[in-house]
């Protein structure tokens, strides 16, 4: 029968590597600490944390953000100070200076 090594472990002499699986004899003593029966369900593998579930996506992030508030100095003209009421407004404005 075949047995994964659940440990390092000296047996009979000889050094079993963990997670290594040996065809081992049915005379050989085999402490159940050491030694698992292959045909027994394998413990379950750590599963791979390469590649975490997708995170819950929070409910404010779904909410679309919203366009900052233009500060005043932002529709203030920078060649003349002349203050628009609007960002389209200042935008119109810049063109007379060009
Ligand atoms: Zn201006």
């Amino acid at each position: 029968m075949k047995y994964i090594t659940l440990r390092d472990c000296y047996v009979n002499d000889r050094l079993w590597r963990k997670g290594e699986v040996y065809e081992l004899p049915d005379e050989m003593n085999k402490s159940e600490k050491n030694f698992k029966p292959l045909d027994e369900p394998a413990p379950a593998p750590v599963p791979d944390k390469t590649e975490p579930a997708p995170a819950p996506v929070p409910a404010s992030a779904l909410e679309s953000e919203p366009e900052p508030e233009p500060t005043p100095e932002t529709l203030k003209c920078p060649s003349c100070g002349k203050e628009c009421k609007s960002v389209f407004g200042l935008r119109a404005h810049m063109k007379i200076h060009k």
